[in-house]
C-alpha cells in the first residue's frame, strides 16, 4: 500500500467534542480551540452501547460543521458507519471521515463504506476494532485501499478488555507498533480519550504515544464535560487541553527506542495486571477473615489462635522454599497480612 496521508506535521491535532450537541456548542469548543488544532472534530452518528444513550442529532450536524469549517477555516471531521452516512458527508462536503471502532469489527460495513467512497479520495481515519485483532484493521485499510483510497491514517483507541483495569480500553500498545512495523508510511494518531476514559489519565497516555514516535492525538473536548451527553468522563475544557499539548515532551525517535519503550511498556502492563490482582486477592482474604471472625464471635472463640499463625507462616515459607522464592520476604510479608487480619477480626469482635 502506498499510503499518501494528509498527516505531515508533528504532532498532528485532531480535536472536538465526542458529540455534537446544539451549533452554539461546537462553535464555543471551535472558538476556543482552532488555533491550536489542525482537524476539529465531532460525532453526529453515535454508535452506543445502550438504545437508550444519546445517539447524536444526526444530519442536521453536517450543516453546523460546515459553519463552523467556514467560519474558523479548520478541516472538520465525523465518524461514519454507513453508506448512507457517507453519502451524506460527501454531499456536506465534509473534509474527513473517520470509522469507528464498532464498525472496523465488521467487514460488511467496512466493505460497504468503502464502495460509497469509490472515486472520491477523500481523507479516512480508520478506529482499531474493538477487540485486539489487527488482522481485522489492516483489513479495513486493505479495502479501502482497493476502493482507490489512499489518503489513509490509523488511530489507536485501545482494545476492550473483560475486567477491572486503570483504562478504559486496554491500550496494548504492541499492536499499532506491529501496524507500523507493516505499513511504515501510515500515519497512527493516538486517540488517548477513548484509552483513557478519564480526563486525568490523558496526559500520560499521549505521552506514551509521543515517546513512541506516533504521529498525533485525537483528544475529545468540550466546554462543560460534566454537561456533555457522551462520553462525559474523559473529555476536557479547551484550557486542559492547551495545557496538555504545553505539557507534552518530544524526544527524538527512532526504532531502537521505539522497540525498547514498547517492550518495557509491555513488562509494565504485565507488572500492573498481576498487583492488581494481588490487591483483588487480598480483599478475598479480608472477607473471609470477616466472616472467620464472625464464627469465632458466634462460637466464644479467641480471635488469636498461635498455632494457627505459626501453621500458616510454616506453610507458605515452604511453598516460598520450593519455588525458590525468598522465604525471608515472604515471611515479612505474611507478618503484615496477619497483623491487618488480627485488626479486621477486632474489629468485628468489639
Ligand atoms: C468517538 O470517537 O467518539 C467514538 C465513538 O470512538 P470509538 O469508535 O473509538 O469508540
Ligand atoms: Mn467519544
Amino acid at each position: 500500500m502506498e499510503i499518501n496521508s494528509f498527516v505531515k506535521k508533528r504532532p498532528f491535532i485532531i480535536s472536538g467534542p465526542c458529540s455534537a450537541e446544539s451549533l452554539i456548542q461546537i462553535n464555543t469548543i471551535a472558538d476556543q480551540t482552532h488555533e491550536y488544532i489542525d482537524v476539529f472534530r465531532a460525532g453526529i452518528w453515535k454508535p452506543r452501547t445502550n438504545p437508550d444513550s444519546f445517539e447524536g442529532v444526526g444530519k442536521v450536524g453536517l450543516k453546523w460543521l460546515n459553519e463552523i469549517k467556514s467560519k474558523y477555516n479548520i478541516k472538520v471531521a465525523t465518524e461514519v458507519g454507513t453508506a448512507k452516512h457517507v453519502d451524506l458527508c460527501l454531499d456536506a462536503k465534509i473534509d474527513i471521515l473517520w470509522i469507528g471502532a464498532r464498525t472496523t469489527v465488521n467487514p460488511f460495513y467496512v466493505q460497504e463504506i468503502a464502495e460509497a467512497l469509490k472515486g472520491v479520495d477523500i481523507p479516512v481515519l480508520v478506529k482499531n476494532p474493538v477487540h485486539p485483532e489487527i488482522s481485522l484493521w489492516i483489513g479495513a485499510f486493505e479495502r479501502l485501499y482497493k476502493s482507490g483510497l489512499h489518503n489513509l491514517t490509523a488511530v489507536h483507541r485501545g482494545f476492550y478488555s473483560y475486567g477491572s483495569s486503570a483504562y478504559r480500553n486496554d491500550p496494548k500498545w504492541e499492536i499499532p507498533i506491529e501496524l507500523k512495523r507493516k505499513f511504515n508510511d501510515l500515519p497512527i494518531i493516538c486517540d488517548a480519550s477513548h484509552i483513557a476514559g478519564k480526563q486525568n489519565l490523558i496526559l500520560e497516555i499521549s505521552q506514551i504515544a509521543m515517546d513512541l514516535d506516533m504521529n498525533g492525538l485525537m483528544l475529545e473536548v468540550h466546554s462543560d464535560p460534566r454537561s456533555a451527553l457522551s462520553d462525559s468522563e474523559q473529555q476536557i475544557t479547551p484550557k486542559e487541553l492547551q495545557n496538555i499539548l504545553r505539557s507534552l515532551i518530544f524526544r527524538d525517535g527512532n526504532l531502537k527506542t521505539t522497540e525498547v519503550k514498547s517492550r518495557l511498556l509491555e513488562i509494565r502492563e504485565k507488572i500492573d495486571k498481576l498487583d492488581e490482582k494481588l490487591v483483588f486477592t487480598l480483599k478475598d482474604r479480608e472477607n473471609l477473615v470477616k466472616e472467620i471472625a464472625r464464627f469465632k464471635l458466634e462460637h466464644g472463640i479467641t480471635i488469636f489462635q498461635l498455632d494457627r499463625w505459626f501453621e500458616i507462616l510454616k506453610k507458605r515459607k515452604n511453598q516460598a522454599e520450593q519455588i525458590n522464592l525468598d522465604k525471608k520476604m515472604i515471611s515479612d510479608i505474611f507478618e503484615e497480612i496477619h497483623k491487618f487480619s488480627i485488626f479486621t477480626q477486632t474489629k468485628i469482635m468489639k
